[in-house]
């Protein structure tokens, strides 16, 4: 048995749709609900999917600095219920800290400089999220070709790029045909994709939408808590 996540930070539903995501909306597809957290915040949403547990208040006493920090215990996520689990680069548990503090930061310069000056800005930070999705989508396919009973990759790509392109079309059906492409390429008894929100536009920017995505190969799971999944992944591997 080959249990697989394809994570997909901000990946919209609208979007899936109107782009024609095939591979990415498999046989069952939906949203979810994350209406139990105050606001849609990647590191608390992902901490409580791997966890099955709210981790809302837990995450935020950290305080807005050190709740990147975050690294849970991998005896306290469901991880722990496969023989040789593989984790790439997620948010609450692996992730390469110093690419995510980096693009956090150009994204908050951006903000903070006079439109004129932020092509160089905003070229950079487009670059390093591009050239970080190029190594993580190698790892992950590679390690999708080992023996492995479960492997999650988390792509941020979509996320960070639409923060500040999400007005760009031709930007966004371009990334979300790559994700496509890396869906269609994944062999898995046991396929979720799954985003911690969507994205909305506000202005040619983006900002994180009030519900996330899933997709199954197995069941309709209608209207899930991001916090069930965990359980609902454990019921399959039993
Ligand atoms: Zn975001």
């Amino acid at each position: 048995m080959k249990t697989v996540v394809f994570g997909i930070d901000a990946l919209e539903y609208d979007k899936v749709l109107e782009f024609q995501c095939a591979n990415l909306k498999q046989k069952f597809f939906g949203k979810t609900d994350i209406t139990d957290f105050s606001q849609p915040r990647t590191m608390v949403l992902w901490s409580s999917f791997m966890t099955g547990m709210n981790k809302e208040n837990e995450i935020l006493e950290r305080g807005d600095k050190e709740m990147w920090n975050t690294r849970i215990k991998f005896e306290d996520t469901f991880f722990s219920m496969f023989k040789d689990p593989v984790i790439i680069d997620l948010p609450g548990y692996n992730y390469d800290l110093a690419v995510h503090e980096k693009s956090r930061k150009l994204l908050k310069t951006f903000f903070e400089t006079k439109s004129e000056s932020r092509k160089k800005i905003l070229e950079e930070y487009n670059k390093d999220a591009f050239e970080h999705h190029k190594k993580v989508k190698e790892q992950f396919l590679k390690t999708l070709e080992e023996d492995h009973d479960f492997v999650l990759g988390y792509f941020s790509v979509i996320d960070v790029i639409g923060h500040l392109n999400f007005g760009n079309t031709a930007i966004m059906k371009m990334l979300y045909k790559e994700m496509d492409e890396i869906a269609s390429k994944i062999d898995a008894d046991t396929l979720l994709i799954l985003s911690d929100h969507g994205m909305k536009a506000i202005g040619d920017f983006g900002d994180h939408s009030e519900y996330g995505f899933w997709s199954t190969n197995f069941s309709d799971l209608k209207n899930p808590k991001i916090t069930e999944f965990a359980s609902i992944l454990k019921d399959i591997e039993n």
